[in-house]
């Protein structure tokens, strides 16, 4: 197939979702780690498609969501810093800190810009001489080459005023450490399609030989969710878990090997607190000391006071796939798209969001 509208085909769906009924004895569960893949499978009605043997479930893919309160506190902190530009994508404004937003900040004066790309925060920092402009750096392996890039660009062309505070975290090793903890027992994995156009897919092959869970990486038009779907049942039902991939106009086993190269240029693993499950080892990315001028976590100390979790949110439960969003007592009666309480209701990429969009819960009256 070549062209996105065959992706799409019902004809084609409804086939290969007989075929997935067909093969499918086992009862099993599925999670997946990509906030595009929760809202495509949530679209197209992935979950009312596949056998009643299959329950899917989502995982911590929203990078938004990841974020840990304390590190969003750090941001808005920064914020607050004189003569201090903040610039970042636009999803994380509106998630609600311990004590403030960085909406609510903004509102008070503090100068905070959404950009589309790390190349706008250096256009801002060009612009603004006098100032320092930190970019707020929240995404997976799919951002990180990017921001390793702008970086790079900044050092080239000597800008003194222009700083990364990186929150980037890694996909590999929360999948590691979700099977560690086993909170919920997981037969297969959807892997994440954009993450791993960059790393490819060997970077999950301990998934298969360490876990026993099959493991497939998947595009996100339903023809492809649904590709995948098949390819884990039939690795389940045969007792053969490997590490597939079911997107490869997209995937090579390699990954990028330019964006891994820049990656490696600027950064390095560490240790990242993810909402929800706390510090995973080796699980975020730091700036390297070659370019430590433009670590906004070396240059500004800032201090604040201990983080607070919104009271009665569950989205850490959500984000380790031990609930889902209606299991939350405050989904769509007090916590809202409009009114959100947590991350996952404020992200684009959030699982409560896309319940909210797309189950019938967005109203009411229909909830029942
Ligand atoms: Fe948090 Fe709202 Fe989701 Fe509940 S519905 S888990 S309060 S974001």
């Amino acid at each position: 197939m070549k062209f996105i509208d065959e992706y799409q085909d019902r004809e084609l769906v409804k086939k290969l979702a007989h075929r997935i009924a067909d093969h499918s004895t086992k009862k099993i569960r599925l999670m997946e780690f990509c906030g595009g893949h929760t809202h495509a499978i949530m679209r197209h009605g992935v979950r009312q498609l596949v056998p009643e043997t299959i329950e899917m479930r989502s995982g911590p893919g929203c990078p938004v969501c990841v974020t840990a309160t304390t590190d969003l506190d750090k941001v808005i902190a920064l914020a607050q810093l004189p003569r201090v530009i903040i610039a970042t994508f636009g999803d994380i404004v509106r998630v609600p800190g311990s004590y403030s937003s960085l909406q609510q900040t903004k509102a008070k004066g503090a100068d905070i810009r959404i950009v589309y790309s790390t190349m706008d925060a250096l256009e801002i920092a060009k612009a603004n001489p006098d100032k320092s402009v930190i970019f707020a750096g929240i995404g997976f392996e799919t951002t990180a080459p990017t921001i390793a890039a702008s970086i790079i660009k900044a050092r080239q062309e000597g800008l003194e005023n222009f700083y990364v505070l990186s929150l980037l975290k890694l996909t590999p090793p929360v999948m590691r450490a979700l099977l560690n903890l086993g909170e919920v027992k997981l037969d297969g994995i959807i892997g994440p399609g954009h993450v791993s156009v960059v790393i490819g897919s060997r970077p999950y092959e301990f998934i298969p030989k360490d876990y026993g869970v099959a493991f497939v990486i998947s595009g996100f038009e339903p023809l492809d969710i649904l590709l995948c779907v098949n390819k884990l049942v039939e690795q389940i039902e045969s007792d053969q878990p490997g590490a597939e991939i079911a997107y490869s106009r997209g995937v090579r086993p390699e990954g990028n090997v330019r964006a891994l190269e820049l990656m490696s240029e600027v950064f390095e693993a560490d240790g990242a607190n993810w909402r929800g499950i706390g510090i995973i080892p080796q699980s975020g990315l730091k700036i390297k000391e070659k370019y430590e001028h433009f670590d906004a976590a070396k240059a500004f100390a800032v201090s604040s006071k201990p983080a607070r979790e919104p009271k009665g949110c569950r989205c850490g439960d959500i984000l380790r796939g031990v609930a889902i969003p209606p299991e939350c007592n405050l989904f769509s009666k007090v916590c809202t798209p409009e009114r959100p309480v947590g991350p996952c209701m404020v992200s684009s990429e959030g699982a409560c969001a896309a319940y909210y969009q797309f189950c019938g819960l967005s109203s009411p009256q229909k909830k029942n």
